[in-house]
């Protein structure tokens, strides 16, 4: 393998991130028990910080040093992750510290970085994870912008509306079920048929699943589906952080090709990883730097029973087949909730229930992978 691994440098220096409620106060342990032990005898050294308070890491990442460190390594789920991206991302430099790879190690209770990675079977694997960062090569990843209100900010994993929000951020009083509590609300929440009436427009790429499909495939053959890509070919594409289609307030321009729905929906939910959760293979053609959006819809008035055969398929990535459901590759998507108040979440945080709009940029980060 030396051919492969010829860039590799020995003995990384990280900074480390441990987030102790994360995971249900679990990150703390993966950390001394497993992470720490390996790092340390594959001779890589680090800077830690057990974070604080809520915006702890977007704090850290907007003042680190980014020459000291090959790369930010966070012990915990999505949330810490979106944090270190919006902090990185904040910088007056931000062009230079997409550059500083990212490491994701699962010790949250969302951690569809990891699973998006490592695969279904292995994504909550700490060993796994260690081993990506210290061995693995940094893969260029697109980014989403959101512009909400007057504020603008980054999305990596998804940005959920509906009952995919819901079952998301409206359980916390069902902790205790631990992971069967997505399940459980899921199917609650589609037995009682529940719609959220909004507007949804998007700038549609491709919308035939088939063909979403074949160029999956091909992008496979070629490899460049989560693996095995470098920072030349990052470097190659510079990035642009500027958004080509407005922002929310903006008015929708008509050249762009933006196609406007205005049915009540289940769930709408963007997406830019193939793994939501575990068991959730929301987006099964999601690629990490094809520079668009994975957009799926599940319209009102599709019946308990496809309901329920549309979130087995999710297990399988199957659903994306099913007649119910509309899947499709987009550059951004605007959605503006037409009720007063409801769930919306980006990677997982709490946002405003306010009109979104998001649009995917090529590249703009560096994950570890092996
Ligand atoms: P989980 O997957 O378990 O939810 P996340 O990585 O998503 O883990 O983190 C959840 C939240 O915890 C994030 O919003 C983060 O800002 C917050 N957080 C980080 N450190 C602390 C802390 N010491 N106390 C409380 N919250 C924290
Ligand atoms: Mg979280």
């Amino acid at each position: 393998l030396s051919h492969v691994y010829k860039d590799i440098k020995r003995g990384r220096h990280f900074k480390v991130l441990v987030n102790p409620f994360g995971g249900q106060g679990h990150a703390k342990k993966l950390w001394e028990t497993i992470a720490e032990p390996i790092f340390t005898a594959a001779g890589c050294t680090y800077d830690l910080t057990y974070t604080t308070h809520r915006y702890h890491a977007k704090e850290i990442a907007r003042d680190l040093n980014i020459r000291l460190y090959d790369a930010v390594v966070s012990v915990s789920g999505d949330g810490v992750l979106h944090e270190v991206i919006n902090g990185l991302m904040e910088r007056p430099d931000a062009i230079a510290a997409h550059k500083l790879p990212i490491g994701a190690i699962p010790g949250g209770s969302g951690n569809a970085l990891s699973y998006s990675l490592l695969g279904e079977d292995h994504g909550s694997h700490v060993t796994n994870a260690v081993l990506g960062i210290i061995k693995g090569r940094a893969m260029p990843v697109d980014l989403c912008s959101v512009t909400q209100g007057q504020n603008r900010y980054f999305s990596f994993v998804l940005q959920s509306f509906g009952l995919v929000a819901d079952v998301d951020l409206g359980t916390e009083d069902m902790r205790w079920m631990g992971e069967a509590r997505f399940t459980v609300a899921a199917v609650g929440k589609l037995l009682s048929q529940q719609t959220y009436p909004c507007e949804l427009s998007y700038i549609p790429v491709e919308t035939n699943v088939d063909k979403i499909r074949a160029e999956y495939n091909y992008r496979r053959q070629q490899s460049v589906v989560w693996a095995d890509q470098t920072h030349d070919e990052l470097d190659q594409s510079h990035p642009t952080i500027v958004d080509r289609f407005g922002g929310v307030n903006a008015q929708l321009n008509k050249s762009d090709g933006w196609v406007t729905d205005s049915e009540d929906v289940i769930t709408a939910v963007g997406a830019k990883l193939p793994w939501i959760s575990k068991g959730m293979l929301l987006n099964p053609a999601s690629t990490p730097n094809d520079g668009l959006i994975d957009l799926i819809v599940f319209p009102k008035g599709t019946g308990r029973i496809n309901g329920i055969q549309v979130m087995l398929g999710t297990e399988t990535g199957e659903h994306i087949y099913h007649d119910k459901v509309r899947y499709m590759k987009v550059k951004a998507f605007r959605l503006t909730p037409k009720n007063a108040s409801g769930f919306i979440s980006m990677d997982g945080e709490h946002t405003p229930y306010s009109p979104y709009q998001v649009e995917a940029h090529g590249g703009l980060i560096s994950v570890l992978s092996i």
